[in-house]
C-alpha cells in the first residue's frame, strides 16, 4: 500500500519564496542620504514587508534590526552577485 502523502506537509517543507528588490536610495531619502543601499524584501508566506539598508553603520532592518533574516537574504545575494 502507498503511504499517504498529505499536501499539507509537503507544503510546510517547500521553501517559501522570498523576493527582494533593489531600491533607489537617492530617489527616496534625498540626494544626501547616508544611506548607500535600500532593499525591499518580502517573504511569500509571512506577507510583511522588510526595508533592509546599507550605511555607515552596515546592514540592517528597518523594523527588526540588524539581525533580521531579511538581511542576510539581501547580503548573500549581493555576494552571490558581486563577489569582492
Ligand atoms: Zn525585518
Amino acid at each position: 500500500m502507498p503511504r499517504p502523502r498529505s499536501p499539507d506537509s509537503q507544503f510546510d517543507f517547500w521553501p517559501q519564496r522570498i523576493f527582494v528588490e533593489e531600491l533607489d536610495a537617492r530617489a527616496i531619502a534625498g540626494e544626501r542620504t547616508r544611506v548607500q543601499a535600500m532593499y525591499k524584501v518580502r517573504y511569500e508566506r509571512d506577507g510583511g514587508i522588510h526595508q533592509v539598508f546599507l550605511d555607515h553603520h552596515g546592514w540592517y532592518c528597518a523594523e527588526h534590526g540588524p539581525a533580521c533574516s531579511a538581511v542576510r537574504e539581501v547580503t548573500a545575494r549581493r555576494e552571490g552577485v558581486s563577489p569582492s
